[in-house]
């Protein structure tokens, strides 16, 4: 079967074709489709769900779309939703000029905020006996919606737990994308961007979900 992927993302094409082997997985521009809908939902669920619809009315073929972030509790679940385009506490939405910051630098931010609210936690709450590595936990979520006709889908969200290194020095690993290298996995003792690629699809927020997914796929 074919499915069509809500993505631009060739990264993205080729962890979900692993994951839903052996159907055939497309992106809008194999097929010189223009695919850019405006993301304005309010939550990872409320986004794929936008994805999904909007590809489907396209194309009227199995969809399915994802959307994903990295969310750090020190930071109040930030930068959430706007993980892509994350420029700092005072630009989650992305900068004012639309323009998006490399994946390092973004990395450098999302640290330096996290160490800042550490310290303001650790002085207004010197009783919390928890280690630094506890407090500084964060997950990927995932949420994904496989869409299968005209307002008949099905959604999940999974997540990956763990924690965010102390440092950009701290940082490790080649693999993956994006936040990989600054996620520490405390049941690994590596971060996620130390994973091979079939150790991150088995424990990962868009593994889990995809693999729910396609056991949809397989017994509708
Ligand atoms: P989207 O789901 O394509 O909107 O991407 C959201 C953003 O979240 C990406 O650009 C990454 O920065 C981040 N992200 C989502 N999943 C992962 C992951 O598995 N590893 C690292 N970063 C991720």
């Amino acid at each position: 079967m074919t499915i069509f992927l809500a993505s631009g993302n060739l990264h993205k094409k080729s962890e979900f074709a692993q994951i839903f082997t052996p159907n055939q997985i497309l992106i809008p521009k194999d097929q010189g489709i223009d695919f850019d809908p405006e993301e304005n939902g309010n939550s990872f669920v409320e986004n794929s769900l936008i994805k999904a619809r909007t590809l489907w009315n396209i194309v009227h073929e199995p969809v399915i779309a994802d959307d994903s972030g990295i969310c750090v509790d020190l930071l109040g679940g930030a930068p959430g939703i706007y993980s892509a385009r994350y420029a700092g506490i005072s630009d989650m939405k992305g900068e004012k000029a639309g323009a998006k910051l490399d994946a390092a630098e973004r990395n450098r931010l999302l640290i330096e905020q996290t160490n800042t609210a550490l310290a303001a936690y650790r002085k207004n709450n010197p009783e919390d006996k928890r280690s630094d590595l506890e407090l500084r936990s964060c997950r990927f979520v995932c949420s994904m919606v496989l869409y299968l006709g005209n307002e008949r889908f099905y959604a999940v969200q999974e997540t990956l737990e763990g924690s965010l290194v102390s440092s950009i020095e701290a940082s490790a690993g080649s693999g993956g994308f994006g936040y990989d290298p600054v996620v520490y996995l405390p049941s690994f003792g590596k971060t996620v961007a130390e994973l091979s690629a079939e150790q991150k699809n088995a424990v990962s927020h868009r593994g889990k979900a995809g693999k729910k997914l396609a056991l949809l796929l397989n017994s509708k």
